[in-house]
């Protein structure tokens, strides 16, 4: 069995979504059902911090702690992208003295012209790549990929399938802007490629990307990856889940009391079945029976209900017992509790175990008791859990 190379290359321009949580699992899962088998196998976490405008450390800490969480555990040191721009910006030279790739001067102006007036959309720079004096300029131009005008790029899809694309369809695509610095299309392959990643999991909103990607790795003699592109994730009305639909990022579910395991059972249910009634499964039980080829093609809803069944399952568990009274004790929004005796806090979240979804539920359920500690405790606790 060959090793299989792994990464999650998440941008921090925004907190870990649960589509980021996913594509973080299915990688780990994938990599590590591999590794049993051959230990070269890796799973690395790539921060793309190059957009410095909208690259955040607070959201590169929240990714980080975010994975941690989860137990989502990576291989080796985390790699900036933001470190490697130099060699990206040497493989585009070196595109461009190898002539898979031309400087190009069109102005903004003159591509908006173009684009308005439809000539021929995908080739909006055709000129600039036989042009002489465009070609030995010094200053003020970007570089572009060449796209052949003939054949199609076809890739086979872990998950989707087989899938053409004709290159007629293709721009010749900005590779190094302007101001030299590359673009997400030339470091992502660049550094996919120096990592050794064999085995590309993301979202199926880069398939697009990734026939234009193809196309550096060819230019460059490089192998090319396999890919498996994730379908999205649905709200139950259809749409792309967001924030209209409830919890989507990573703090939030922390901070409801969602337990690490209700969200990876719940998210490995997605275009996937374990075909058991129950549909309770645990990571140890995930590694030995997901397959992605066994991944639906089409998008999947996301259902709050279902979480909930799943995390007061897990509430329930005794391995999680420790986790579930340490969130009550040490979350700040139950700081009106620090008074309650650790015994009390311990039989209420006994009593009450059974009936929650969520660890913040608790909150309630100890307002009840608030005043009660001095007197009159023992029956306000025997009246309300035989009610
Ligand atoms: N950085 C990209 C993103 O956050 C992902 C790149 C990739 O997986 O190829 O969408």
């Amino acid at each position: 069995m060959h090793e299989i190379v792994t990464r999650f290359a998440p941008s921090p321009t925004g907190n870990l979504h649960i589509g980021g949580i996913r594509t973080a699992l299915i990688n780990y899962i994938i990599t590590n059902k591999i590794r049993s088998l051959n230990s070269n196998s890796k799973f690395f976490l790539r921060i793309e911090d190059t957009d410095k405008l909208r690259s955040k450390e607070e959201f590169t800490k929240n990714i980080i702690d975010g994975l941690k969480w989860m137990n989502i555990n990576w291989d080796n040191n985390i790699i900036y992208q933001s470190k490697n721009i130099e060699r990206h910006k040497e493989i585009a030279i070196k595109l461009l003295k190898e002539k898979a790739a031309y400087k190009c001067a069109c102005s903004k102006e003159d591509l908006e012209k173009r684009r308005k007036n439809n000539i021929n959309l995908k080739r909006l720079c055709i000129d600039c790549e036989n042009n002489n004096e465009i070609q030995s300029l010094n200053k003020n131009y970007c570089i572009r990929i060449k796209i052949p005008s003939e054949n199609e790029i076809e890739i086979n899809d872990l998950i989707q399938g087989k899938i053409k694309v004709k290159n007629k369809e293709l721009d010749n695509f900005i590779i190094l802007r302007e101001d030299s610095t590359p673009t997400y299309m030339l470091s992502v392959v660049v550094d996919d490629h120096d990592m050794r990643i064999n085995t590309i999991i993301r979202g199926d909103d880069h398939l697009n990307n990734t026939f234009r990607q193809i196309h550096i790795y060819k230019s460059l003699n490089w192998p090319i990856p396999k890919y498996a592109h994730l379908p999205l994730i649905h709200g139950q009305d259809g749409n792309k889940l967001s924030k209209r639909h409830g919890a989507v990022n990573i703090n939030e579910f922390k901070n409801h009391g969602y337990l690490p395991q209700a969200i990876i059972n719940n998210l490995i249910l997605l275009g996937w079945s374990p075909k058991k009634e129950d549909e309770i499964i645990e990571l140890n039980e995930i590694l030995e029976k997901f397959e992605i080829k066994d991944l639906s093609k089409s998008a999947s809803i996301f259902d709050y209900n279902k979480l909930n069944f799943f995390n007061n399952i897990y509430i329930q568990k005794s391995e999680n017992y420790d986790y579930c009274i340490n969130f009550i004790i040490n979350n700040e929004n139950f700081k009106d509790i620090s008074n309650f005796p650790k015994s009390k806090i311990i039989e209420i979240f006994d009593a009450y175990k059974d009936k929650v979804k969520f660890l913040y539920e608790f909150l309630d359920i100890f307002e009840i008791y608030k005043d009660k500690f001095s007197n009159n405790y023992e029956k306000t606790f025997e009246d309300n859990i035989n009610k």
